[in-house]
């Protein structure tokens, strides 16, 4: 049997109640050879990061009650498990764990002067302490709901180069130690949590793969194993047509190529990390989105080739330009539709300024006023995202064809 790679985002993690609610999640797999990648608590990485700062411009003080806070939360998940009576007997050693792994973080944060010499060498040993905790206190609690689980250093599994804070995964290296620290524990039936986002130098530095790297962890702990699948648990039903947070009805696109998802990725959707998607691409390994909030509701998952082609799957939007901003509309050989261009042109009737793409490319690039962006954005996926609107074309007519034909 295949392994299986479960990983878990931040907001599945925030606390002892959803930490629960992952394990009644993994528990089902348990005789399916689970691999779990768990991120940082929400919020708990912009904090360190935060501390970082405040410890680089000479606010110690302020940066260590900034760091504590978030060492305070972890502890308060261990004891809310003691308090439950779920697991009174290891919590001491965790305890133990939590704050030997703090107390070496924290006297990098504080020390300035190295700090100022080596800022994102140092951050990478800073802010690389969320994710791994949560590592160690999810198997904690894992055993305590009867999953026999076990705590994985994942910088002994992803091994990068010296690029801090964005450090780029050497494959030769990464993928055997991962296979030889893992599948050992899966022979003896142990459930290995390992750490997303955190890898180290081949010298043995903590190194992070920038930002939302969990995905990208569990991307590569699914290729070094060649698991059947690899599922990214988060806090939405999937890869939906837009963002939720703009667009609150958009719907859940329940296929989609691995082109399209990391196109959309690349464009600012920030379900998946960017790079999240070649792993699982390069050993055509489902990977699926789903909702630790919802785990029987609606998910995506990735496949090499969907029947729908040229037609328009997701919109995104990145607001980081000075008065512009660009929507990407994403699906796949979207620039090669002649009937999603018109509409776009009629949508966006004397609100487009320019219009990116690329022949053969899954996005059409839209640049708008950054103050008109979001209504544009809802006007674009609500006529041409949804099941009914799509305008899509059969992948056996696109070949070898110069016109296009509507899908029944
Ligand atoms: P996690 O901590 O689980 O990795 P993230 O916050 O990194 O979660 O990613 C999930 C968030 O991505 C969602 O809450 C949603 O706001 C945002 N998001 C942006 N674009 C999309 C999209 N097209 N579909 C789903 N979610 C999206
Ligand atoms: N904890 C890291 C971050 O917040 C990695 C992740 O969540 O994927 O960026
Ligand atoms: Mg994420």
């Amino acid at each position: 049997m295949k392994p299986i790679v479960l990983k878990f985002g931040g907001t599945s993690v925030a606390g002892s109640t959803e930490i629960g609610q992952v394990a009644s999640i993994v528990e089902p797999y348990t005789n399916s050879l689970p691999v779990v990648v768990v991120s940082a608590a929400a919020g708990v990485t912009d904090a360190l990061l935060e501390a970082v700062e405040k410890a680089s411009l000479g606010y110690a003080q302020e940066a260590v009650e900034i760091f504590d806070a978030q060492i305070r939360r972890y502890l308060a998940i261990v004891e809310e498990l003691v308090a439950s009576k779920k697991q009174p007997l290891l919590s001491g050693q965790i305890v133990n764990q939590i704050e030997s792994k703090a107390l070496s973080a924290r006297s990098s944060l504080l020390d300035t002067k190295m700090l100022l010499k080596y800022p994102k060498k140092m951050t990478d040993e800073v802010v690389s302490l969320g994710d791994m905790l949560s590592a160690i206190v999810v198997a904690e609690v894992f055993k305590a709901y009867g999953i026999a689980a076990r705590s994985v250093d994942a910088r002994h599994c992803i091994i990068t180069n010296d690029c801090f804070t964005a450090a780029e995964p050497i494959l030769t290296e990464t993928l055997p130690a991962t296979e030889k620290r893992l599948k050992p524990l899966l022979l003896k039936g142990l459930v290995p949590v390992l750490a997303g986002f955190v890898g180290s130098t081949l010298l043995g530095t903590t190194t992070t793969l920038g930002r939302g790297g969990s995905d990208y962890t569990a991307s590569l702990v699914g290729e070094a194993l060649d698991a059947r699948e690899v599922q990214i648990w988060t806090d939405v039903s999937g890869i939906k047509s837009a963002d939720p947070r703009l667009v609150p009805d958009a719907q859940t696109v329940p296929l989609m190529t691995y082109e399209e998802a990391a196109t959309l990725a690349r464009f600012g959707a920030k379900v998946l990390h960017p790079k999240s998607v070649a792993p699982a691409h390069r050993h055509s390994i489902p990977l699926t989105v789903r909702n630790s909030f919802e785990p029987e509701g609606r998910f995506t998952t990735l496949v090499k080739k969907d029947k729908k082609v040229g037609c328009v799957k997701a919109v995104s939007l990145q607001k980081d330009f000075q008065q512009d901003s660009l929507i990407a509309v994403v699906g796949e050989r979207i620039s090669e539709n002649r009937v999603v261009k018109e509409r776009l042109e009629e949508l966006l009737a004397g609100e487009l300024f320019y219009y990116l793409q690329e022949t053969g490319a899954a996005f059409i690039g839209l640049v708008v006023k950054k103050d008109r962006a979001v209504t544009l954005l809802r006007r674009i996926e609500k006529e041409l995202c949804r099941e009914s609107n799509q305008i899509c074309f059969s992948r056996d007519f696109l070949q070898g064809s110069s016109s296009f034909k509507k899908l029944a």
